[in-house]
């Protein structure tokens, strides 16, 4: 399954690509490049919170849009929406995709890390995860741990 999110839905499409989903997202677009997207791809789905492009995507995508005009502002209750729209529990893969750039992220030994790291993160921890495509680094921290919690709330309630 293939998401696009329009550019006011930045941080849901952060943490769908931490659950392991696809989501295109890019910060500067407009309604017609998004359009012209949806129209050349058509397995990819639109997650918007602007009901005129939601209108204008399910037009495109017609009689089997599976677009979904996203109603909450908060971005806990974004992602219960579209986990409960899709039905994606069994699609998820949590710290699998690079979260800034969607790339499926590749496990790399702390040999291959070390040039990049804090020597302290080198010290505590023994696997890391490398983004080929923008290079990013990441590690089982605190800051990991955090997330990992937040996620397991989150999909606690799916079907
Ligand atoms: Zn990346």
């Amino acid at each position: 399954m293939k998401f696009i999110a329009d550019c006011m839905l930045g941080k849901l499409a952060r943490w769908l690509r931490l659950l392991g989903l696809d989501v295109k997202y890019y910060h500067h677009t407009d309604d017609g490049e998004i359009l012209d997207l949806l129209s050349r791809q058509k397995d990819l789905i639109l997650l918007t919170r602007d009901r005129e492009l939601f209108k204008r995507a399910a037009k495109l995508h017609s009689p089997v849009s599976r677009s979904l005009l996203i109603q909450s502002e908060l971005w806990e209750e974004q992602i219960k929406e579209v986990l409960f729209a899709f039905q994606l529990r069994e699609h998820l893969n949590p710290f699998s995709r690079c979260l800034e750039c969607n790339t499926r992220l590749i496990f790399i030994s702390k040999k291959e890390a070390e040039s990049s790291i804090p020597p302290r993160i080198a010290a505590l921890h023994h696997t890391f995860l490398n983004c080929p495509s923008c290079g990013r680094i990441f590690w089982s921290g605190s800051h990991y741990n955090r997330m990992r919690d937040k996620l397991a709330e989150l999909i606690k309630y799916l079907p």
